[in-house]
């Protein structure tokens, strides 16, 4: 029987970065020699302490439930965190521990959103926030990324043409996905200033906040208390402590925000495991201390994957300067081959994985055609070896 499926569903499309991370996974399992840039994940195990600490909780019996938005122990420690690191002050009321940020970003917008309300997303965008807003009947009006991109990432006049009375939210990620961009304190100073008597939610995603290279990523919450009373900040541990797997991420904000992001999780995942609760509460303990040298690691990759870059012929990018990834500009490669038409990184990213067998997200999953993300959280000799196959398939455009 030809029964109708949600129309607002049905068109959302399925997460590009999981998709093409999936795909990779079952070419290698057919034996193919597989380079997968795909998906943003540190390849570091996460650190002993915190799986013994999860281990521990299992041999002790918390294999129950948790409580529904985190586990007050849980929460005061992201309170105290968020004091030390970010002096920001919060109370246990106003966090809400998520199934990954990603949950925690998704019951937001359902949380946030009426029929019809937008929400601002700049361009390139992580590729999740525009279908969580789909989802909740929002609508998510792209900033687009500009041509020259040399600039700062976002200034007052990118935004304002694309502000309307319906405007209710922006989102903000620094250090951001998929540019590597870091926002500098001016930078953020003058958007803070921009947003102070705008009444819109600020949702500020700062999962890879220990991912900055070149200096500090600050927080638009510390820098601009102004914003302070709509400021909306996610974060979570699977970038930060190497544990994507763990499925942990959190919101701080306004109490009523909280409230419904809780009410949301008592309806649809209920709780974290409760001992997964204890490895993030271990990894809290001994803080972002713990993750040093693999941040230098990461760093070493990062300048080894710009200078590989630079030695391709007509590619382009900012070097980033955080998170672990490289938005590369293969426009000027595209335009030589007529199958490519209209800067289609989509078809060219298609073709790389197929011939080449190398995985690389493409643009137009970040609203900017003509790019490919690069996620250098691999090995060094992967890095290498991957990118010399990118080289090859770009001169084959000639
Ligand atoms: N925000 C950004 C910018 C991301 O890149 C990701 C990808 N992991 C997430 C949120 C979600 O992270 P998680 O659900 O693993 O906590
Ligand atoms: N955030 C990572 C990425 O952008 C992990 C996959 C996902 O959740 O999108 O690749």
């Amino acid at each position: 029987m030809d029964i109708s499926l949600s129309a607002r569903i049905s068109h959302l499309q399925p997460s590009p970065t999981v998709a093409l991370n999936t795909k990779a996974k079952e070419l290698a399992e057919q034996g193919h020699k597989v380079i997968n840039f795909s998906v943003g994940e540190p390849d570091f195990p996460t650190p002993e302490p915190i799986v013994e600490a999860a281990i521990e909780a299992l041999r002790q019996g918390k294999t129950k439930y948790g409580a529904a938005g985190g586990g007050l122990p849980l929460r005061k420690a992201i309170a105290a965190k968020l004091e030390k690191e970010n002096q920001l002050s919060y109370q246990p009321s106003q966090i809400v521990v998520g199934v990954g940020a990603k949950e925690i970003l998704f019951h937001l917008a359902l949380a946030l959103i009426n029929e019809g309300d937008e929400v601002l997303i700049p361009a390139p965008y992580w590729v999740s926030y525009t279908e969580h807003v789909l989802a909740a009947g929002g609508k998510p009006v792209v900033i687009p990324y500009p041509q020259d991109h040399k600039g700062p990432r976002l200034t007052p006049e990118m935004i304002k043409p694309y502000v309307t009375a319906k405007t209710k939210a922006i989102v903000l990620t620094s250090p951001n996905n998929p540019v590597g961009y870091v926002m500098e304190r001016e930078e953020i100073k003058e958007l803070g200033a921009y947003l102070a008597d705008k009444p819109w939610w600020i949702i500020s995603d700062e999962i890879y906040e220990y991912m900055a290279y070149d200096g500090e990523a600050v927080s638009i919450g510390t820098l601009c208390p102004a914003v302070r009373d709509r400021f909306i900040l996610v974060n979570g541990f699977s970038k930060g402590y190497a544990m994507t797997g763990w499925r942990v991420g959190y919101m701080a904000g306004p109490a009523r925000v909280a409230e419904l992001v809780r009410t949301l999780q008592t309806q649809s995942s209920t709780c974290l495991p409760a001992f997964v609760e204890e490895g993030a509460l271990k990894a809290l303990s001994l803080g972002p201390d713990l993750m040093k040298d693999k941040m230098q690691v990461l760093k070493g990759r990062r300048d080894l994957a710009v200078r590989l870059l630079q030695d391709i012929p007509d590619v382009d990018m900012i070097p980033p300067k955080g998170a672990f990834y490289v938005f590369i500009d293969i426009r000027k490669n595209l335009e030589k081959a007529s199958a490519y038409k209209n800067h289609n990184s989509l078809a060219f990213s298609a073709a790389l994985l197929e011939k080449h067998h190398v995985a690389m997200v493409p643009g137009e999953a970040f609203g900017a055609p003509g790019f490919l993300r690069l996620s250098y959280a691999v090995h060094e000799d992967v890095l290498t070896e991957g990118l010399r196959r990118l080289r090859v398939a770009l001169q084959e455009l000639r």
